[in-house]
């Protein structure tokens, strides 16, 4: 059986404070029935949020990382450091740090090796822009993204790969993918899986769905049988909303 994941993407919000008192009510909410339920503060926060989740079953994992071990790189984070606090899981190749912070793919394929190589596990990703729908180019766009990336990794590295499918259209927009067409994509992409790394890994691997997520339109997305839970931003930093993304499942 493959995971269920609903990891929320904090991005560049909430202080020192406010993260405990999001914590504290995403606490206070209760049993996840067997959804992996994930936070990603602020790489400052990571350590505190850490320590305020100690008793639960809600991981902490980090917004994005560094390729290198170690080095002259001013202001970035390294999956050592990550690690030395506690965290196992990042997000990587946001489509956030492509567009602002010009993150190739060549680098993400750097990043995912790093990350792998160190047992981290990585929440992966990728998705095509508007005018690539438009132009109906987002198999290709996808497909490309995938395969820069992670398609140079061994077999045995899946065990550490999450993959979230994200539309840059729909990221913080307010437009969803339709149901029908997360399905779509997630089982393209869980079939170019197959076809690099075969059957078993495809079959294992979680294919979550970023894009403007809400309580309101979850249960209809995480319905579809490739769509293996979300990767959320607006509405996570919400407690309510958050805990009721996770309840779709
Ligand atoms: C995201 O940034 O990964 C995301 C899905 O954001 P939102 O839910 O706000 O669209």
């Amino acid at each position: 059986m493959r995971k269920k994941i609903v990891a929320g993407n904090w991005k560049m919000n909430n202080d020192k404070q406010e993260t405990t008192t999001l914590i504290t009510a995403l606490k206070a909410k209760g049993a996840f029935n067997g959804v992996e339920v994930k936070i990603a503060p602020t790489a400052i926060h990571l350590s505190q949020a850490v320590t305020e989740l100690n008793d639960s079953a809600i991981e902490v994992i980090g917004q994005n990382m560094h390729q290198a071990t170690n080095g002259a790189y001013t202001g970035e984070v390294s999956v050592g450091m990550l690690q030395s606090i506690g965290v196992k899981s990042v997000i990587l190749g946001h489509s956030e740090r492509r567009a602002y912070f010009n993150e190739t793919d060549e680098a993400l394929a750097e990043k995912v090796k790093t990350a792998v190589a160190h047992d981290m596990e990585v929440i992966f990703c990728f998705g095509e822009e508007l005018e690539d729908r438009k132009a109906d180019n987002h198999f290709a766009v996808v497909e490309n993204q995938l395969r820069k990336a992670l398609f140079d990794l061994d077999s045995a590295d899946w065990k550490y790969i999450v993959l979230a499918y994200e539309p840059v259209w729909a990221i913080g927009t307010g437009e969803t993918a339709s149901p029908e067409q997360a399905q779509e994509m997630h089982a393209f992409i869980r079939n170019l899986v197959e076809e690099g790394f075969g059957a078993e890994i495809a079959e294992n691997v979680a294919i979550l769905y970023g894009g403007s997520v809400k309580p309101a339109n979850a249960q209809e997305i995480f319905s579809k049988s490739d769509v293996d839970g979300g990767l959320i931003g607006g509405a996570a930093l919400n407690a309510d909303d958050f805990f009721a993304i996770v309840q779709s499942i």
